[in-house]
């Protein structure tokens, strides 16, 4: 659903007209359709392929609800999956209903048929509002009794003890004067003067027009037989399986879905429509597209925004897999209602612009096909088709600008609150236009950033096809993330989908020049302002120079951060996320304030061998600023574990190039060179950012997490000298490389003077035997 939905004072009309309820039962009742379907339904497989409308239940699942809900619309749906009562399963409604738009009533007859999931299930517990009398109710044509043990509970009493898998029929008749709830769950409604009749059941007011059993995890399929006067044409799920006349100038129309539904999912709307029909032809497919419009409203241009659901449906058919109704149909009906709803394959709404027509239309992946399982999870209907709205922009423009161009049109502000819904008891806490529709399209927004398009895409995928004709939860979806793009993501869905605010970061930078080339002193600082948590985030910053613009991507996980990057053109902007990737607030300027010196090049890094002869000739350190650095910031122990003086002195006087020279000599082995974080920054005295290992990846130059303090630890493999093919001995094969080499090419050059000589050969000779 969108937000922008009805609202306002209705009057209601005189409940006090008469009638007649006994057409009712003359309608041919499908029973021996119902029977065909539940064998065909037993009989699938495990794995339906989408578009099979034969897949099977999701399983048992049963409402009941945490205490008694208020006549106003409060029924407290449950937290977490696993706490129904798992012990009965609708496998299908057939619903006949009658509606008299005069005198604003209902006349039904709901036929359940059920499945015992229990050992000695004994009753049948439906939702359905008091002010619809019951007349009958009868378990498999056999009167039952019942009660109303508290609002809307109808509990049935069975014929006899169920076993598990005993199916049964529960025929209910009622009839009354509805009212709507919330958002218009049943309406009669004018449009320019006309009765229109249209339902609306989410989150959970179906009751108010048809018995169910108010449980999004149990999907059942369906048949909808809306008896109205005969000028109306009434649109519902599924295909339509024909109208015909009845006495009293009615008709009866009737629709049947064969595709697993969660109960908010059925609905109907009936007035006199003009039907707009035409076909969709995708891979094989033919499918009916079907828009019911007000004779007023069926204009050029709202029939040009409906047609063009073929170019979406082509679209997000190529984006999350072919649409997932594709036996039976996809239809708009309009309504008075303000905004759109998802009614699997029959979306209701007020108007089309195309945005609309998007956001309905990918709900019939995400929230039909897949739906919240309970509404704390509500993001995962919402947030994804708010997002696919921006996806069909880029779709149809072939142009990634159009994503980010709708984006921007879906603002967060800092004060948004959490994605997550803590309690759903209030349906307008769940269906929160600022988070768990833009905030949240904002969290797929993001995740495609950081695994990239495709990846992204494949995660939709996997989580399809987990989880198609089901209900999930939100860590169903992490975890389809995690398992296809291979990374822990806690640290990106945590502070987003559990924590209020968005991004908020001040940056600055400043340039320096080292032979010939630009060092960038990047700092970023987090506001945390409203309440928003530390956002870890891969932020993309681009240097825009004479020579271009230069793309990179830092790692930001903390407060305060301090980043070094490099650029061969003096740069002339620095802009921090170009794009507008991150749900953040306008970047604001920070104070450089002391930056924290960071190795930007080492002579020597971890993991590397290094000859004896070259430490010998003494380590070169390199940094972005001047430094404070003495023989007492720097420990250098070789490979035999001792302590080996190293003599610190500045390259020429400029304090960026330390020369670590070796005094004494170093054993080869497992060797570690520290730099300790007690080297300053010669002006401010700011301690070094030193660390060369971070949680992911190889050690990299610059050194540092970010922030200031950190020792750089680089342990490396002093080398013999002669020990060529670095096995850690010098052995006969050392020497048959030199020989090989001798006088060739630089193969055996142990001394580093660039060729393969005499002066080797002696080198290599005099450790000889070393290590073997
Ligand atoms: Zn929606």
């Amino acid at each position: 659903m969108t937000r922008r939905d009805v609202c306002g004072a209705r009057s209601m009309p005189d409940k006090g007209a008469d009638v007649m309820a006994s057409d009712l039962r003359s309608v041919t009742r499908h029973l021996a359709i119902v029977s065909a379907l539940l064998g065909s339904a037993a009989a699938s497989p495990a794995n339906a392929e989408p578009g099979d409308p034969a897949t099977p239940e999701h399983g048992c699942a049963h409402a009941s609800f945490d205490g008694p809900p208020l006549r106003d619309g409060r029924p407290l749906p449950r937290p977490v999956r696993g706490e129904y009562d798992d012990d009965t399963d609708v496998l299908h409604y057939d619903l006949e209903l009658e509606i008299v738009p005069d005198d604003e009533m209902l006349i039904g007859r709901s036929v359940l048929t059920v499945r015992s999931c229990t050992t000695d299930l004994a009753h049948l517990d439906v939702w359905l509002d008091t002010l619809l009398d019951i007349a009958s109710i009868t378990v498999d044509g056999q009167p039952a009794s019942w009660m109303r043990p508290e609002f809307p509970i109808v509990r049935i009493a069975l014929d006899q003890l169920y076993g598990e898998d005993e199916v049964f029929e529960v025929a209910i008749d009622y009839q009354g004067f509805p009212e709507p709830e919330w958002r218009g769950s049943i309406s009669f409604d004018l449009h320019g003067g006309t009765p229109v009749v249209w339902t609306y059941s989410q989150p959970w007011y179906a009751y108010t027009w048809q018995p169910v059993k108010e449980d999004n995890t149990d999907k059942a399929t369906g048949e909808l037989h809306i008896i109205a006067p005969d000028w109306m044409v009434v649109a519902s799920n599924g295909l339509h399986q024909g109208t015909e006349d009845l006495p009293g100038e009615r008709q009866v129309t009737s629709w049947r879905t064969d595709y697993q539904t969660t109960p908010y999912l059925f609905s109907f709307a009936a007035t006199d429509y003009d039907v707009i029909a035409s076909n969709w032809v995708y891979q094989g497919y033919v499918m009916p597209l079907e828009f019911y419009i007000y004779p007023e409203h069926n204009t050029v241009d709202n029939v040009e925004a409906l047609l063009e659901i073929s170019d979406m449906l082509e679209a997000f058919g190529d984006l999350f897999g072919p649409y997932p109704f594709i036996d039976e149909k996809y239809g708009v009906c309009q309504t008075e209602l303000g905004g759109g709803m998802e009614h699997q394959t029959i979306s209701t709404q007020g108007y089309f612009d195309g945005w609309l027509n998007a956001h309905e239309l990918a709900h019939q992946w995400w929230g039909d096909l897949i739906t919240c399982d309970t509404w704390h999870h509500i993001w995962l209907n919402e947030g994804f088709a708010t997002y696919a709205e921006a996806l069909w922009m880029e779709a149809r423009a072939g142009d990634v600008a159009a994503l980010h161009d709708w984006m921007a049109t879906r603002p967060v502000g800092p004060s948004a609150g959490v994605v997550y819904v803590d309690d759903p008891s209030n349906p307008s806490r769940v269906f929160r236009y600022e988070t768990t529709y833009k905030k949240a399209a904002w969290v797929l927004h993001q995740l495609r950033y950081i695994v990239g398009k495709q990846v992204f895409l494949d995660i939709l995928a996997e989580y399809r096809s987990r989880h198609a004709f089901e209900t999930v939860v939100t860590d169903d979806f992490i975890a389809a993330a995690e398992d296809v793009s291979g990374l822990e993501l806690n640290w990106f869905f945590d502070p987003w989908l559990y924590e209020p605010g968005i991004a908020d970061y001040d940056a600055a930078w400043q340039v320096s020049e080292m032979d010939g080339s630009y060092l960038i002193d990047v700092k970023l600082e987090q506001s945390g302002a409203w309440g928003a948590p530390l956002f870890t985030m891969p932020i993309e910053i681009v240097v825009l120079s004479s020579d271009g613009e230069t793309h990179h991507r830092i790692w930001n996980d903390d407060w305060t951060e301090y980043y070094v990057l490099e650029s061969h053109a003096e740069p002339l902007e620095v802009v921090v996320d170009p794009d507008h990737w991150i749900l953040r607030r306008d970047v604001g300027t920070a104070s450089m304030g002391g930056i924290p010196p960071k190795i930007i090049r080492s002579d020597v890094m971890p993991g590397e061998r290094l000859p004896v002869a070259a430490l010998e000739r003494g380590v070169t350190l390199t940094f972005q600023t001047d430094v404070t650095m003495t023989t007492n910031d720097v420990e250098l122990l070789d490979g035999a574990g001792a302590l080996v003086p190293v003599l610190v002195s500045p390259i020429d006087g400029d304090e960026r190039f330390m020369r670590l020279t070796v005094l004494g000599d170093a054993q080869p082995g497992a060797a570690t060179l520290t730099v300790y974080d007690t080297v300053r920054n010669a002006t401010t005295y700011t301690p070094l950012d030193g660390e060369l290992t971070h949680d992911w990846g190889e050690p990299t130059l610059p050194s540092g997490d970010g922030q200031t303090g950190g020792d750089a630890i680089f342990a490396f493999t002093i080398v013999p000298p002669g020990d060529l093919n670095g096995d850690g001995i010098v052995d006969m094969t050392d020497l048959g490389i030199l020989l090989a080499s001798f006088e060739v090419d630089d193969g055996g050059d142990i001394d580093g003077d660039g060729d393969t000589d005499i002066s080797d050969l002696g080198a290599l000779l005099a450790w000889y035997g070393y290590g073997t």
